[in-house]
């Protein structure tokens, strides 16, 4: 089953103004972009635009500033994204209006520009369809490459694409045919590992793969909330009260579909969610009080670690442990080494899981790094993303 949207590949640019919704979602720091792998994902859209002729009009949000904030202003993405192409990027100071309408009409074929932060416009968030109408205005054709804002219906995700002819781009195409290839057509056995923060962002995805995958593997501190549901002491981890419920009914589906859920068993525990926390090794998964669960331990890394290099398919979305210190992340480090070694597909979705690989170095070793966290989320739950939905069908 291919990708079922019109591509950029196959629509008329030449000579023509295509306004492209890109994902320049980045962290800033000192008013200087601090990580560029967004920018960077975007630039084979951008490039094969500029090939082909087009005058390319960018837009994206950046943060979430409540109306006009400068420390929010895109300059900085235009600033860096003109070194990545070795090429001029005109600056709007707006994102629709008459200075924003002449930047785009004065653009040449083959020129880039780059409209203010999205958000900076009341109507962004709402899909105003009067913001959405000022937007089509500024050009003739529309490209969507955005995954990571595609779980959004907003103005520039879709409104807009419903009043010009609407396109995928080359990232948000080649995203959904990563992350539905891993449900419709996964080599098996497929591994599906979970961790993260909380059970109630993943619950959808655990229930839709106990149908699909050969084995889920838990991690993170979501697993406090399936030991609770076990009737497991989970001293003070971190523990959802409806995250509770959620994982009991998840193991008795997995009872029911067959499907392998696999649960720590030892752990790495901390007194505090701090650098200088006291470290303590448990073989088992009974938590005292006084005592947090922050990662799993060295057996389960080892279980997890086999299990994945067994897999034909292997999808990874959540650290296993409080990664971020050095004390608590050597499950997440021995999982991330898994995945990365893997001789099956593998997959990774979640920004913090991303995260974590390229803090490790590792992230050379997947085959497809996903750069939408919840987007990636609801695609492989299931939902129809409106971003997607409503480009041109095929
Ligand atoms: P992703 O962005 O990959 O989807 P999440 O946002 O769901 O991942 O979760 C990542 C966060 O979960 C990290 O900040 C990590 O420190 C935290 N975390 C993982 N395990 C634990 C734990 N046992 N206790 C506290 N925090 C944890
Ligand atoms: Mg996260």
């Amino acid at each position: 089953m291919g990708f079922a949207k019109a591509s950029v590949r196959d629509a008329e640019v030449a000579g023509r103004r295509v306004l492209t919704r890109v994902d320049f979602n980045v962290p800033l720091a000192e008013g200087r972009v601090e990580d560029d792998m967004r920018i960077r994902a975007a630039l084979p859209t951008i490039e094969l635009l500029r090939e082909r002729g087009a005058a390319t009009v960018l837009v994206s949000h950046l943060g979430r500033p409540q109306g006009v904030d400068p420390a929010l202003s895109m300059k900085p993405v235009g600033e860096r994204l003109a070194e990545l192409i070795g090429a001029e990027v005109a600056q709007s100071p707006e994102v629709v209006g008459g200075r924003a309408a002449e930047l785009a009409t004065g653009l040449d074929d083959g020129e880039v520009m780059l409209l203010e932060n999205s958000r900076f416009e009341p109507g962004e968030t709402g899909n105003d369809p009067e913001l959405a109408r000022r937007l089509a205005e500024l050009a003739d054709v529309y490209v969507d490459d955005a995954f990571g804002a595609a779980h959004r219906a907003h103005a520039t995700t879709e409104g807009v694409a419903h009043l010009l002819p609407a396109y995928a781009g080359l990232l948000l195409e080649r995203e959904v045919n990563e992350l539905t290839g891993v449900v419709s057509s996964p080599r098996r056995p497929l591994v599906v590992v979970l961790g993260g923060a909380k059970i109630s962002d993943k619950i959808a995805v655990i229930d839709r793969f106990l149908d699909l995958a050969d084995e889920i593997l838990i991690g993170g501190a979501m697993c406090f909330s399936f030991f609770r549901a076990k009737e497991l002491a989970t001293g003070d981890s971190l523990v959802e009260e409806q995250g509770v419920v959620l994982a009991g009914q998840a193991l008795e589906k997995a009872e029911r579909a067959g499907c392998e859920l696999s649960l720590p068993v030892d752990l790495v525990i901390g007194d505090r969610l701090e650098a200088s926390a006291q470290r303590r090794e448990l073989d088992g998964v009974e938590v005292p009080d006084g005592w947090m669960g922050l990662d799993i331990g060295p057996r389960t890394a080892a279980a997890y670690g086999e299990s994945i290099a067994d897999a034909g398919t292997v999808l990874w979305n959540g650290p296993m442990g409080a990664f971020e210190i050095d004390a608590f992340a050597a499950g997440t480090r021995t999982v991330a080494e898994a995945v990365a070694n893997a001789a099956g597909k593998s997959v990774v979705g979640g920004g913090d899981s991303v995260a974590a690989l390229r803090q490790f170095g590792l992230a050379e070793g997947v085959d497809w790094l996903s750069t939408g966290g919840g987007a990636s989320l609801e695609l492989l739950e299931g939902k129809p993303l409106p971003g997607v939905e409503a480009l041109l069908d095929a």
